[in-house]
């Protein structure tokens, strides 16, 4: 297991789609490999986690769920305060919460920061008899808007791994990338070549600080 508390990256991750798709059973498959058939949409914990090695590096994600506030479409700002990623859940059986991705998509672009790595995640790849939801279509849907796609089974645990995994590791290689170019250039502004920061004399102990980023520690 490894101790919780030495990591490298914490990195915040949200859980969103549509009640019913399977988010709380992705995270309790991932972080405790636990699956429950009975939905127990009343129990939320705020959220879990589990530790990764991405590149060397222990990358600590902190998974959040919803409470099941998204029945009621009131998921609060405070959800995707800080969130990194999102793993964009739907049902490849139900083919509406397929259709309510559109949804969930401008519920980020108002709520979440701009750069949020998403991954749209057809979930209950098991239910093969059942299936609502061309593979195809949802690959070529995420692909017009850049995200990135797969299929899980909570269920049976097919992809769950990978899923985090690669959402993980994407978010990384930003973050790492991102943080190459504060140190080549003391700023945290992708579009300005040289970034000059003033720091004032007067103040005592005040240093020249990389920008923080995703609760790095
Ligand atoms: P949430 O509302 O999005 O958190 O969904 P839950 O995780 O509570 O799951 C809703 C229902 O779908 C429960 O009855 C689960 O047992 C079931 N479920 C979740 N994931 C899977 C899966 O991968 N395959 C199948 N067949 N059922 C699943
Ligand atoms: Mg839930």
């Amino acid at each position: 297991m490894g101790r919780d508390d030495e990591y490298d990256y914490l990195f915040k991750v949200v859980l969103i789609g549509d009640s019913g798709v399977g988010k709380s059973n992705l995270l309790s498959r991932f972080t405790r490999n636990e699956f429950n058939l009975e939905s127990k949409s009343t129990i939320g914990v705020e959220f879990a986690t589990r530790s990764i090695e991405v590149e060397g590096k222990t990358i600590k994600a902190q998974i959040w769920d919803t409470a099941g506030q998204e029945r009621y479409r009131a998921i609060t700002a405070a959800y995707y305060r800080g969130a990194v990623g999102a793993l964009l859940v739907y049902d490849i059986a139900k083919h509406t919460t397929y259709e309510n991705v559109e949804r969930w998509l401008k519920e980020l672009r108002d709520h979440a920061d701009n750069n949020i790595v998403i991954m749209l995640v057809g979930n209950k790849s098991d239910l093969r008899h059942l299936r609502a939801v061309p593979t195809e279509d949802a690959r070529n849907y995420a692909e017009r808007q850049s995200l990135s796609f797969i299929e899980t089974s909570a269920l049976d645990s097919t992809n769950v791994e990978t899923a985090f995994q690669n959402i993980l590791t994407e978010i990384y290689k930003i973050v790492s990338q991102k943080q190459l170019g504060d140190s080549d250039r003391g700023g945290d502004l992708p579009d300005n070549d040289v970034v000059d920061i003033h720091v004032p004399d007067s103040t005592p102990g005040n240093q020249r600080k990389k920008s923080g980023c995703c609760n790095q520690d």
